[in-house]
């Protein structure tokens, strides 16, 4: 597929620090999970280079830092350009590594760029204050500074928009970043980063560190010591973000974080059910059920849940599982053998336990797994406690909207839910009473770029995107003048 692309100039291998594409003593294989071929092989860095990277970025950052807002406008706002000129071959990468259908990869180029343009013009509005003095003769200001250096660890289930919406704003701010793309999918991650080099942004200012997973930890522990590294943004597993967290302590490092969920998706009685049905459709099978905000348990109060099952089922049954580069594909493969054992452990955890298999419930050939629905599921059941990250819908009955709210809220994560309802009242009562940093109301999609992204309890810290997005990569300094 790779052999498509209309510019071959975005296939890269090598990685990119300091300005320079450069090579490795050893390379990594990268593989398109719909066919098992290996696409390329990509130099596989270690923890002295990402040093090296450290260093660049700490040398751009003083005269990056002192652009003026409207240069690195200017910079930003061509990057997003060409992200968008380039969105056929940008897709391409992603369906190839990733393997999310074509359409789906055109919507991620679409979303991704958007970040790059929001705070392209974002970084016009790094405005500080003036505060009324609590003495005569003294002024008090409040600046607004870009922290420094950053780390940005991105992972493969969004390989470009993770790494625009972390970038964007950090270059937008006037700092430097060192990223390290998710292992699955560096290409992409190396042809956003060949877009950002021709839109001018300078050397050292972003740099690319590619490696294979074991690498990848002891670079994350080298981004982690650094105190010359002032942020790390992470997006990935809970398991890793709590690892991350921890590394960061020695150098009390500012951190974000954006982890795992477990998204409560409830259909109250009161609901439009074919809209439920859509919205369950659309949050749980996007990305073949990979998104860290894709519904993972299903609520359907017990006046409607014969009838929502009826109509979920039979719209899960027609979604077609292929290669992303097939028109027809709606579900592409998951991303490695061990997702694929994982859905099949919740499922037959689930059928153990009493669930009911209304459609799918096996692997088909290659690296895909049939979309499933499983009703009568129960707290005690995997699928109800953990993740599944794959195209699995377990549906589970309840009765009262209290015991609805309680049963979304027995998580330790809080990262989006979603619930349909007519009724005003409910919906006021309900979105304030989910735990989550996300609530869609009779919607079940709702990300964009100029909206607060991130969860509470353990999925995460600090937001993404909207204003508050480039707050993280800026420090608050207060300034008193005194003598005046
Ligand atoms: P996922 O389940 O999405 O693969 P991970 O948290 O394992 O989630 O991976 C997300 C990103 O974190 C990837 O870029 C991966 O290489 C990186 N990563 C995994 N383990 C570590 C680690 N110990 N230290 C730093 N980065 C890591």
């Amino acid at each position: 597929p790779l052999n498509l692309l209309a510019d071959a100039r975005l296939l890269k291998t090598d990685a990119f620090i300091d300005g320079r594409w450069r090579d490795a003593p050893q390379r990594f294989a990268v593989h398109d999970p719909a066919t098992g071929h290996e696409l390329a092989r990509v130099a596989n860095l270690d923890a002295g280079d990402a040093e090296a990277a450290i260093q660049a970025a700490h040398r751009a950052w003083p005269a990056w830092r002192d652009t003026t807002v409207k240069q690195r406008h200017a910079v930003l706002l061509r990057w997003f350009q060409l992200l968008m000129d380039n969105q056929d071959d940008l897709a391409r990468l992603i369906t190839a590594e990733q393997g999310k259908p074509l359409t789906e990869a055109r919507g991620e180029v679409a979303y991704g760029a958007s970040f790059v343009e929001w705070y392209a013009e974002q970084a016009k509005r790094i405005n500080g204050e003036t505060l009324p003095p609590y003495d005569n003769g003294r002024r008090l200001l409040v600046l607004r500074q870009p922290i420094g250096v950053c780390a940005a660890i991105t992972p493969w289930n969004f390989p470009l928009a993770m790494i625009t919406r972390k970038v964007a704003p950090a270059l937008a701010a006037g700092c430097t970043v060192v990223l390290k793309p998710a292992e699955q999918t560096p290409l992409v991650a190396l042809a956003v980063a060949a877009l950002a080099e021709r839109a001018g942004v300078p050397a050292g200012v972003l740099n690319l560190v590619t490696a294979d997973s074991a690498n990848s930890i002891a670079i994350g522990k080298r981004l982690c010591a650094s105190d010359v590294v002032r942020h790390i943004s992470f997006t990935g597993s809970t398991e890793v973000g709590r690892l991350l967290m921890a590394q960061s302590a020695p150098t009390v490092k500012k951190l974000a974080l954006e982890l795992g969920g477990n998204a409560p998706f409830i259909v109250f009685d009161d609901a439009d059910i074919d809209a439920a049905v859509e919205g369950a459709i659309a949050s749980k099978f996007r990305n073949a059920g990979q998104t860290c905000v894709c519904a993972n348990r299903i609520y359907v109060q017990a006046p409607v849940y014969e009838r929502f099952l009826d109509k979920f089922t039979a719209r899960v049954s027609a979604l077609k599982a292929g290669n992303g580069f097939a028109p027809d594909s709606t579900q592409g493969p998951l991303i490695e053998p061990a997702a694929l054992d994982k859905v099949e452990a919740h499922v037959a955890d689930a059928l153990a336990r009493g669930a009911r298999l209304l459609t799918g419930g096996e692997r088909l050939a290659g690296q895909f797994y049939a979309p499933t629905v499983l009703a009568d599921a129960t707290a005690d059941m995997l699928c109800a406690r953990e993740e599944t990250f794959g195209p699995l819908a377990p549906v589970f009955r309840f009765e009262t909207e209290q015991q609805a709210i309680e049963l979304a809220n027995a998580t330790e994560f809080g990262l989006a839910a979603y619930f349909y309802s007519t009724g005003l009242g409910r919906c006021f009562r309900v979105a304030e009473a989910l735990e989550y940093g996300m609530v869609g109301v009779n919607a079940g999609v709702i990300a964009t770029e100029h909206v607060p992204f991130g969860g509470v309890k353990q999925s995460g810290l600090g937001r993404e995107g909207s204003a508050l997005g480039i707050e993280e990569y800026l420090e608050v300094k207060y300034v008193c003048m005194g003598g005046m």
